[in-house]
């Protein structure tokens, strides 16, 4: 791998020692809301009555729906509620909450980034989906002895949760050196003002992996849509034999025997979804439109001799037939339009984006996951109080973007959180950290979270740095990534 020559800004954020390590404390301050509160749970009641009844009147939903719903309600959504959902804590720890070093790191990519556009007067700065603000107060706060960057500043903030923004304001406020700069929120990108004159770089940290997905199954009818249903209809006979969640805990098995009240479903027929996506995935629509009628006598009879020559998965649709699953996809409209509109307004604006989740070059399957307090949970378990999450389908946006932009943008091949935060300077950030640090635990601590951000296995392979780059960013690589043809990126 390249690592960029170290330019004299960087020498000097990656020494500057005056900056506070402020790791030990504020990692410490989510733990007091532990424990969910009975509110919480009155949450998920209301959530739960909210969703069965719309499916007992309009029938099953799409995974997409009950996402939406259980994630942004306005009033008992997920990232809505007033409890603490980030941090040790809550549900999950982000590495922005596991260590200043690496806001500290994007704020470096930041300035090398506005360094190659050639130092604009006037620079955007947008992050999607901030959490609890921690990355955008690191960056701010380690990026404050480049007056220059930050005078050109402006920063935009794409946030749905109006308790999250009230958080995301606080943050940021008890941040030397992020509280002077100024700050707008938004629900969506389409409302940030693109400027031609003000280039733009974007960081989105774990964001797409929240957004909504469709799963989409292939059977020898065609592309059908996984659904949401009410085990009261499905009678939970399905779960057992077709729920790719099977697997799972006695304690986790107990917890929804009591509480869970949806199933995964097969539609029966094509949905507005499985005909547009799955015409993306291949596959003859018209054909198998015609084919549909016949091929539904058949099913039946396929299925059981699917079951005798040992084809594995199986699902059951809405009409209780079993189903042989040829293959699946999941689609995620939602990171689809976020990389379309980005790359628009990229290519009139200029910049960078850097886009940090779990994911990979190819389409997840089925990666829909639940947690609640660290602990993995049925994804269709108490909505509102479990986190759902996805792997993002980086091979998909990469597509997304050169269909959108051409040859004005560019996307270097997928990059690893350790490989990048490498290239970065972390030893440098860590070393010139220590050299100001006396006590003993906190030295210790600094290298052990550290290490965590570039565990490898862990979050270091884990977590993917996907970027998109205009080409006046420069055609000497993207700061952080691997040094390789930039032009139509590597990948698919
Ligand atoms: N980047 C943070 C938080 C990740 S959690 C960190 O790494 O710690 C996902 C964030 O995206 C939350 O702030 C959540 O409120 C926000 N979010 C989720 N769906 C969104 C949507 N559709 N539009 C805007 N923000 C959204």
């Amino acid at each position: 791998m390249r690592v960029p020559a170290m330019r004299p800004y960087m020498r000097a954020l990656l020494s500057s020692s005056a900056l506070p390590v402020d790791f030990a404390t504020r990692r410490l301050s989510t733990a007091a809301s532990a424990a969910p509160s009975s509110s919480a749970n009155s949450t998920s009641g209301d959530l739960q009555g909210k969703l069965a009844k719309q499916i007992r009147v309009r029938g099953a939903m799409t995974i997409k729906e009950f996402m939406t719903v259980a994630l942004t309600h306005p009033v008992h959504g997920y990232y809505m509620r007033r409890e603490e959902v980030f941090g040790r804590g809550g549900d999950f720890v982000t590495s922005p909450e596991v260590s200043q070093v690496f806001g500290e790191l994007i704020g470096v990519w930041c300035v090398a980034c506005w360094e190659r556009l050639g130092q604009p007067r006037k620079l955007r700065l947008m992050e999607a989906g901030p959490g609890r603000g921690t990355l955008i107060a690191d960056v701010l706060r380690s990026t404050a002895v480049f007056p220059g960057f930050h005078a050109a500043l402006s920063v935009d903030l794409v946030e749905v949760s109006n308790h999250l923004r009230g958080v995301q304001q606080q943050t940021i406020a008890a941040t030397s050196g992020a509280s002077a700069v100024d700050i707008r929120w938004h629900t969506s990108l389409e409302s940030i003002p693109a400027d031609p004159d003000v280039p733009e770089l974007t960081i989105a940290h774990e964001f797409l992996d929240a957004l909504p997905v469709h799963q989409l199954v292939r059977t020898p009818q065609g592309w059908r849509e996984r659904m949401i249903e009410l085990r009261e209809h499905t009678a939970g006979a399905a779960a057992a034999a077709v729920d790719p969640h099977a697997e799972r805990t006695d304690e986790l098995r107990d917890l929804e025997a009591d509480l869970r009240v949806f199933d995964f479903v097969l539609s029966a027929n094509p949905t507005p979804a499985s005909i547009l996506f799955g015409a993306r995935r291949g596959g003859d629509v018209v054909a198998e439109a015609k084919a549909a009628a016949e091929a539904k006598a058949k099913a039946n009879a396929e299925a059981t001799t699917a079951r005798t020559q040992g084809v594995e998965q199986q699902e059951r649709d809405q009409t209780g037939g079993i189903v042989p699953v040829l293959d699946s996809a999941e689609i995620c409209p939602g990171a689809m339009s976020f990389v379309q509109q980005l790359c628009k307004r990229m290519a009139v604006t200029r910049g960078a984006a850097l886009m940090i989740d779990y994911g990979t070059d190819e389409t997840p399957k089925d990666s829909l996951r639940g947690i609640l307090r660290h602990a993995p949970v049925h994804p269709l378990h108490q909505p509102g109080l479990v986190d759902l999450s996805v792997d993002v389908d980086f091979g998909t946006l990469r597509q997304v973007a050169r269909e959108t932009a051409g040859s004005s943008l560019r996307c270097p091949p997928l990059s690893t959180q350790r490989d990048f935060l490498a290239a970065m300077g972390l030893e440098a950030r860590i070393n010139a950290l220590l050299k100001g640090m006396d006590d003993r635990e906190a030295r210790k601590e600094l290298v052990r979270s550290a290490g965590r951000l570039v565990a490898s296995p862990g979050m270091g392979t884990a977590y993917k740095v996907f970027a998109i780059t205009h080409a006046s960013v420069g055609s000497d690589g993207v700061a952080g990534f691997p040094d390789a043809p930039l032009l139509d990126g590597g990948g698919r």
